[in-house]
């Protein structure tokens, strides 16, 4: 099946980088894996199928040789507006979620993000984020407190198209309930930390547990889905306590729809069943595409084999370089075609039942999750 027809809903990806931040081939080069060690940038990742099946895929794209050097010199000699629209157009993305909080200098704005890219481009609010600067910015853990829930309660009102919690990464995906003045305790050496340094990393799990149930009972009021970081995808990311089971009493005390996102990768199979049984779970496959490359297809024959294709949802979890989004789209492309063409064949379903089982995953569910 050929599925680069049916257009995109990337319903969860991070903005670009200036273009003069990836020119090198080391900035180049270090996108294409999750780690931050420069030993493997340099010496293991040209190994790695992403950066070379991508290596190959844009040098068709480029008309150029197959080599970084060759790729680095004929992507800089494009201006980068109109490669960015081509890289976009191409990948048949319709509409885009951007999380923010993953934003170094170097990263375009909102605005200047929606200037540059050739479809319509919606915010993500992140909480610990905005956690961190209210912490900086307020004194005591109310004031703090009645920020936050401003904030968060006008989120809708302000163009947000979902919340997004990283806690997975900061104190685990095992939220507790936390009484009031446990989480105001917690504030005092949190807010001791910002007045020293100008800045805090929030991860003091009762004031990061407390501030995540706020969210999801101001969530449910505004009718905005809640993004969970699970599994891999963070270098502070400790699996152990990113595994989406750990997730139940929030699943089974909220009202609000919890979008589970990379497939809870290494966690599919647990995430797969958590979709299955709860009807506010959302299996989000992002980042596990395009990064399981060749094994995009047997995560896809197992998640689909577990879970309804209704409540499964493709994004590219894509950032710094236009080129990541465009390999997300393929791989992802690839890898439900494969995957689908095998279930037609062997009499799972129809060719017309898969290719709606395409279009839902690729765009269909999450205009329905989103109310688009
Ligand atoms: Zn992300």
């Amino acid at each position: 099946m050929d599925l680069t027809s049916i257009p995109i809903i990337d319903h969860h990806a991070h903005p670009l980088l200036r273009p003069e931040a990836t020119q090198s081939a080391a900035g180049f080069r270090q996108w294409f894996t999750e780690s931050t060690d420069p030993q493997v940038h340099a010496r293991h990742v040209p190994h790695s199928l992403f950066f070379r099946t991508g290596l190959r895929w844009l040098a068709e794209l480029l008309g150029c040789e197959p080599t970084l050097a060759a790729v680095l010199a004929a992507r800089a000699a494009r201006p980068y507006p109109a490669w960015v629209r081509q890289l976009f157009d191409d990948a048949n993305i319709r509409l885009l979620f951007c999380d923010y909080g993953y934003q170094g200098e170097t990263a375009y704005s909102h605005d200047e993000m929606q200037a540059l890219l050739p479809c319509p481009v919606r915010p993500i609010l992140r909480l610990e984020t905005l956690a961190q600067d209210l912490i900086v910015q307020h004194d005591t853990f109310e004031q703090m407190l009645a920020a936050f829930v401003a904030a968060v309660g006008r989120a809708r009102e302000e163009g947000y198209v979902a919340l997004k919690s990283i806690v997975a990464y900061r104190t685990g995906l095992d939220i507790t309930p936390v009484a009031r003045d446990e989480a105001r305790a917690a504030f005092v050496p949190v807010k001791e930390e910002a007045r020293r340094n100008g800045r805090v990393r929030l991860a003091s799990k009762p004031l990061c547990d407390y501030l995540v149930w706020q969210a999801l009972a101001l969530a449910d009021g505004q009718d905005l889905p809640l993004q969970f970081h699970s599994g891999f995808g963070d270098r502070d990311a400790d699996l152990r306590l990113a595994n989406p089971l750990l997730l139940r009493s929030v699943i089974e005390q909220t009202k609000t729809q919890l979008v589970i996102l990379h497939a809870g990768w290494p966690y599919y199979r647990e995430l797969s069943h958590l979709a299955a049984i709860y009807r506010r779970v959302w299996l989000d496959l992002s980042l596990a595409i395009p990064l399981a490359t060749t094994g995009i297809p047997t995560l896809l024959r197992d998640v689909l084999g577990m879970a309804p294709a209704s409540k499964i949802l493709f994004a590219t979890d894509a950032f710094t370089m236009p080129e990541i989004f465009w390999l997300a789209a393929r791989w992802g492309r690839w890898g439900l075609g494969r995957v689908l063409d095998e279930f037609v064949a062997e009499g799972f379903l129809t060719a017309a039942e898969a290719w709606q089982t395409a279009e839902a995953i690729l765009g269909k569910n999450a205009g329905a999750l989103y109310s688009l």
